[in-house]
């Protein structure tokens, strides 16, 4: 079953095209300091590695704009500058030849400024990113609304639209945060009767590896399966390493992208007769760099293993000393416990 996506606008950053039927891209952005160029880059090399698709720099100074253009040169990935208040910061970043901006232009001073970046943004066809955070509400709509509702945050984001749309510029993406699942999946589901620009999602400051993992996954799976959302970032408090796993995850699951292998495996109970929870893990990292489109089952017994994950293309079932090989729920061969992990991994690699 696939969910129907609503249909985006299309905009590029970059290489990387964002909306429409296009995959749904994911984003990270660093925690290293954008002055210093080598451990931006570095990091940036292994988001790239793990599979991200397009990076964010804070800009907080001209020192960070001015640093866009050297790290530009060792990236492939597009990269995004966010900006607050300070639209030299974003003419620079343009300058140097950044792939998108990250600001609110109802932020940046008067209607001046905001023309000039547009035009600037227009001319170096540069998407802009509107970025509606609960916690950064206008105070206007505080007053308004008597609170932060998901309401008032569309309301927000619509204003700021209309500042670049009355400037000519529609080469916009818009995101609408907060740190609560039930509250951003109404905001979403606002917004996105609201506008046809693509939309950024994600669940802002989720919290740590584990339980941001658990709380992005629930918000943004929720949004995604609704059909809204054409990038997403899972916001963890760790290494953004873990943001790119996590989304991958999350698009997998909903069967929305395909990232090699996929794996699935039983929780264990009672009939568990080898050490599947160190199997698992060790089937888990050799399949990592493996590019196949294809299911992998890791099962603790031969009674229900191979017939619970008859989907799978392969699998192990564990039994006492020794485990099976399936295929496609049925048996292919029984090898002892020791020699279980290579010779699935040697299937593997002829399917
Ligand atoms: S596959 Fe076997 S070991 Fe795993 S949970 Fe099911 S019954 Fe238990």
């Amino acid at each position: 079953m696939a969910y129907t996506r609503k249909k985006t606008r299309v905009v590029a950053a970059g290489n990387v095209l964002i909306g429409g039927e296009n995959p749904i891209i994911i984003q990270s952005m660093c925690n290293t300091d954008t002055r210093n160029i080598e451990s931006t880059v570095n990091q940036i090399h292994a988001l790239e590695d793990a599979g991200c698709e397009m990076v964010r720099l804070a800009v907080p100074d001209m020192q960070a704009a001015f640093s866009i253009g050297k790290i530009k040169k060792s990236v492939s990935v597009p990269l995004v500058a966010d900006i607050h208040f300070d639209y030299r910061l974003a003419v620079e970043a343009i300058n140097q030849g950044i792939d998108k901006i990250r600001i609110n232009p109802g932020n940046i001073g008067s209607y001046r400024n905001v023309q000039i970046l547009a035009d600037m943004a227009k001319e170096k066809h540069i998407p802009i990113r509107i970025g509606v955070n609960s916690g950064s509400l206008e105070r206007e709509l505080l007053k308004k609304f008597g609170r932060v509702t998901p309401e008032a945050m569309v309301e927000s984001a619509l204003g700021h639209v209309k500042i670049l749309e009355d400037c000519g510029f529609n080469d916009i993406v818009i995101s609408i945060k907060s740190s609560g699942v039930p509250f951003s999946i109404e905001a979403y589901r606002l917004l996105s009767q609201a506008v046809d620009y693509p939309l950024h999602i994600g669940i802002t400051e989720a919290g740590t590896v584990y339980s941001g993992t658990v709380k992005s996954a629930v918000g943004i799976g929720a949004i995604l399966s609704m059909g809204i959302g054409d990038t997403i970032r899972v916001s963890l408090t760790g290494n953004p390493v873990d943001e790119i796993k996590a989304a991958k995850e999350i698009l997998k699951s909903l069967e929305l992208r395909k990232f090699g292998i996929e794996m699935i495996s039983c929780p264990t109970c009672g009939r568990t007769q080898i050490d599947l929870i160190g199997l698992a893990e060790k089937v888990e990292k050799r399949c990592e760099s493996i590019n196949k489109n294809i299911k992998v089952a890791v099962m603790g017994c031969a009674v229900n293993g191979p017939g619970e994950a008859r989907e799978a293309d392969i699998g192990i079932a564990g039994g006492k000393g020794e485990g099976l090989i399936f295929k496609k729920g049925e048996i292919f061969k029984k090898v002892p416990e020791n020699m279980l992990l290579d010779t699935l991994m040697e299937e593997i690699e002829k399917l």
